[in-house]
């Protein structure tokens, strides 16, 4: 089969025959311009090996795409109302499968043993907004097998994502995100793009799972309650930052050593520090509590 609701006129008519009324709670908005599609399809490289997971389908539009490329897609949707649509857009369809599920309370780990025997999957997803965040940490932290995660997101959250010390966007999630995976923004989508229209700018980001992280971290925990507490005061320094930490609770003097250490000075901000600065600090502190 040929997939038909990249075209609005075809999305129009399906949301007219079921009635369906958008719901701002589950941030939905629609893709209805086809070159996008084509570009996520292109950049997520999907072939008939491929077995997908599709984050949030709506009335199925991107799930037509992946469904004719891949071998297979398990495709989490949340409004039960979007069910009975996405039976009737997907009927042609012989490889999909919809779960109606929060993604965020789903065992994806089991998911894929199932469905794929353990084997790495392929995330594909328009995401909700606002929980883009919690969905993509979810998935790292969980250690699922991933090949990589293709996603739209909002534009400056892809910008977060990509950029590296020493500009403003740069913080937790930039570090996060690159411990875990190589990220590439491939497109910025407008508003128009969508239907109804988001009030944001939107990106397509391609994040390629790294088989080893880059760097050596004795305790990954650890490193990221340190990043969190480096960034949560962005204009002080680090050793403030660590030492005014609730979460990572280190002694002053700890703090103190562990920075003269790492070798850059007493006053240096967390927002200078690379993902090997930070796994350096994050080991020269572990050793002297552990
Ligand atoms: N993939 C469709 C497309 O591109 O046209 C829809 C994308 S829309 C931005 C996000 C979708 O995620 C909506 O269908 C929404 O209902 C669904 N969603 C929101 N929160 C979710 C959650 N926690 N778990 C699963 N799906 C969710």
């Amino acid at each position: 089969p040929i997939p038909t609701l990249g075209n609005p006129q075809n999305t129009i008519e399906i949301l007219k025959k079921y009635n369906f009324s958008f719901q701002k709670k589950f941030g939905q908005n629609f893709l209805i311009d086809t070159r996008v599609l084509d570009k996520i399809i292109a950049a997520a490289d999907i072939t008939k090996d491929d077995y997908v997971l599709e984050i949030g389908p709506g009335i199925g539009t991107m799930t037509q795409y992946l469904a004719a490329a891949a071998g297979k897609v398990t495709a989490v949707e949340i409004d039960k109302a979007l069910i009975p649509i996405l039976a009737d857009t997907l009927k042609d369809y012989d490889n999909v499968n919809i779960v109606n599920q929060d993604i965020l309370k789903m065992d994806i780990q089991k998911l894929v043993d199932e469905e794929n025997g353990g084997k790495p999957v392929k995330v594909v997803a328009n995401l909700p907004y606002y929980i883009t965040t919690p969905i993509i940490m979810g998935l790292f932290e969980s250690h699922v097998p991933i090949e990589s995660i293709t996603v739209m997101v909002q534009k400056e959250v892809a910008d977060r994502m990509q950029v590296g010390p020493g500009t403003k966007d740069y913080g937790a999630l930039s570090l996060a995100v690159q411990y875990y995976a190589q990220p590439y923004i491939v497109a910025n989508v407008p508003p128009n793009c969508f239907m109804p229209r988001p009030k944001v700018g939107s990106a397509v980001i391609r994040l390629t799972v790294h088989r080893e992280p880059p760097v050596r971290v004795e305790d990954e925990k650890l490193m990221f309650r340190m990043i969190r507490a480096s960034f949560n005061q962005r204009r002080k320094t680090l050793a403030n930052g660590l030492k005014n930490s609730a979460e990572l609770d280190l002694p002053r003097e700890i703090v103190e050593e562990s920075i003269e250490e790492l070798g850059k000075g007493p006053g240096v901000r967390g927002e200078t520090l690379t993902l090997e600065d930070f796994a350096l600090l994050s080991n020269i502190i572990y050793r002297k509590i552990n």
